[in-house]
């Protein structure tokens, strides 16, 4: 169980449970946002285009964010495994990511959809808005970010629903019984 990948909407959490996880399977949290984010900081080619879609809330085109995966999926750590999280966001990401592990013989081997009450996930990130200084945390933005993942990437559940990958975990409550619940989901 070590190609997994993380969804759930923008303040469910996935970001702080992908680090825990990711230590706890021994594989590499995979971020895009992240990688994303240290590219703006670095002031990279690749961080100033990014930056103008991410500070709109809007998702980085699919061209961009493959090709940026891709790379980081062709480093030797995570050869063994890799734990996703924000990506794939997009049919088109989905379809992409296919590629990329069936050039390698690999499969996935778990989707988890962290789920999170609405109310909460809004109060969160305006929460971390506050917090972390983030650009992208701001009410509109954070309203077009929960926009897009339920027009573009909820409907990823159903496709990965499909093909058996599957399973749904509740995000809410208590840190670290979230990620006990996570464990369990991924043992099972
Ligand atoms: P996150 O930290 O995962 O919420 O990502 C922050 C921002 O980075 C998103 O709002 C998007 O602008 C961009 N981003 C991250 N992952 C992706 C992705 N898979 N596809 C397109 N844009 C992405």
């Amino acid at each position: 169980m070590t190609r997994i990948v993380l969804l759930g909407p923008p303040g469910a959490g996935k970001g702080t449970q992908a680090a825990r996880l990711a230590g706890s399977l021994s594989v590499p949290a995979v971020s895009t946002g992240d990688i994303f984010r240290s590219n703006v900081s670095e002031g990279t080619e690749l961080g100033v285009t990014a930056k103008s879609y991410m500070d709109a809330g809007e998702y980085v085109p699919d061209s961009v964010t493959n090709e940026m995966v891709a790379s980081r999926l062709a480093e030797p750590d995570a050869e063994g495994g890799f734990l996703l999280d924000g990506y794939p966001r997009t049919a088109e990401q989905v379809a992409e990511l296919d590629r990329m592990l069936e050039v390698r013989g690999h499969v996935l081997d778990r989707v988890v959809e962290l789920t999170a009450d609405s109310d909460e996930v809004v109060a969160r990130l305006l929460k971390r808005a506050a917090d972390q200084d983030r650009s992208d945390d701001t009410t509109d933005v954070v309203r077009r970010r929960l926009e897009l993942y339920a027009e573009q990437t909820a409907p990823l559940t159903v496709l990965y629903e499909s093909r058996g990958l599957l399973v749904r975990v509740d995000g809410m409550g208590d840190v670290d019984d979230v990620t006990r619940r996570l464990l369990e989901a991924l043992d099972s």
